[in-house]
């Protein structure tokens, strides 16, 4: 397997829409093993195809208390509550956020062979799935903050790269 380079903040591809997944093939497959070791190389919770310059709507996670997978065509058809965690992103790499989001969601997409899937989740897994799917349409995590944490962010983020910081270990960003 392949450790991928993981892109950051700037670079456009972060900023598309990701093209719908319709070949579940080998390429596939081997592309999904090397996100997974990206992910858990990076120490991250969850990687989508963007991140490692991809426009594919497909991820990966793992939220180390037992859910891991891989999800393609991933929508949200149900969410619920409402809760406010600090996030962080692989792709913005240092500052952590108080970021709102569904307490619990259904996700529905497809496995890496095509399979359709249905995960019910709450709690990080939740959180997972909401900032994931986030990626695969040109959305990030300080989009959901309002101006002035979005902002502190960016400070951070400038201050990280002066000290060449990598992401904080005390909290898995995806
Ligand atoms: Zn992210």
């Amino acid at each position: 397997m392949t450790t991928l380079r993981i892109r950051t903040l700037g670079d456009p591809v972060l900023r598309e829409r990701a093209r719908p997944v319709e070949r579940f093939d080998g390429t596939l497959r081997r592309l999904s093993d090397d996100m997974v070791e990206t992910m858990h190389a990076a120490n991250g919770v969850g990687l989508a195809a963007p991140q490692v310059g991809i426009s594919g709507r497909f991820f990966v996670y793992d939220d180390h208390e037992g859910h891991a997978g891989f999800l393609a065509n991933c929508a949200l058809v149900g969410t619920d509550g409402e809760i406010l965690h600090d996030e962080g992103c692989l792709s913005i790499p240092g500052p952590f956020s108080p970021t709102k989001r569904s307490q619990s969601v259904i996700a529905r997409g497809q496995d890496v062979n095509g399979e359709p899937v249905e995960i019910r989740a709450e709690g990080l897994l939740a959180r997972i799935l909401q900032h994931e799917t986030d990626h695969t349409q040109g959305v990030l995590y300080i989009d959901h903050l309002d101006a002035e944490a979005r902002r502190e962010v960016m400070r951070e983020l400038r201050e990280g790269e002066v000290r060449g910081a990598s992401a904080d270990p005390g909290f898995a960003p995806s």
